[in-house]
């Protein structure tokens, strides 16, 4: 079955919630490598997220990933704000009406490209990069072996996790984290962990 605005909605709104609940765990990663705020940046973020979807009726994925984007941009600040809103204002340009599992797979290879022009990062500098880039071609994979939508994401939302957790030995050589060098490796990047929490929000609510 295609995914559709209901599911545009639905994600935003467990994506909240995941914000809401990881909220110390992210903030406890970025305390180890960064300086302390991710989780607040995200709740912040997508509180604000919420209060703007319901003051404007929403007419498509395309017009509310838009929202969700100018939203992040403005009120998460520090890196995640900017990386973030760019991720959604490149789903934002491949979400249609009714997404096939093609499309979606499309539209997460176009945020996971979009975070890595922004942030000029690759895979290896422990960043969300090594959640979003192993989830596109996860993703990828997945459709073009005829898997569903919610097969798309499941392919997803796992490969993010397992990216997350590789992060765990990397040395950070991009954002806060890379000031601490070698002394970096030991510890998860919140970033990578909290786009994992954002794909798994997106099976969740496709499922
Ligand atoms: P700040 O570091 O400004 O306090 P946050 O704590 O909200 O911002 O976000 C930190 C996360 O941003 C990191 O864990 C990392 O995943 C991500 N990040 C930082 N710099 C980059 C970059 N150049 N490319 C991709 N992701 C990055
Ligand atoms: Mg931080
Ligand atoms: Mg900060």
């Amino acid at each position: 079955m295609a995914l559709n605005q209901e599911w545009v909605l639905r994600w935003t709104e467990l994506a909240t919630r995941a914000a809401q609940t990881h909220r110390e765990e992210l903030t406890a990663l970025d305390r180890a490598i960064g300086d302390a705020d991710h989780g607040e940046n995200l709740d912040r973020g997508f509180t604000a997220v919420s209060e703007a979807l319901s003051q404007t009726p929403q007419e498509d994925p395309a017009q509310t990933f838009r929202t969700i984007a100018m939203t992040l941009m403005s009120k998460v600040g520090g890196a995640a704000g900017p990386l973030l809103g760019t991720a959604y204002l490149r789903l934002s340009s491949a979400a249609k009406p009714a997404m096939e599992a093609g499309d979606v797979a499309a539209m997460i290879e176009a945020a996971s490209a979009g975070i890595q022009a922004r942030g000029r990062a690759t895979e290896g500098e422990k960043t969300m990069v090594d959640a979003w880039a192993p989830a596109s071609r996860a993703a990828q994979e997945a459709a073009q072996s005829g898997a569903d939508c919610v097969g798309v994401l499941q392919a997803a939302a796992s490969a993010a996790a397992n990216g997350a957790q590789n992060t765990l030995d990397m040395v950070a050589t991009k954002g806060r984290a890379s000031y601490l060098g070698e002394r970096s490796a030991g510890h998860l990047d919140p970033g990578a962990v909290s786009s994992s929490y954002l794909l798994d929000a997106a099976l969740k609510a496709a499922d």
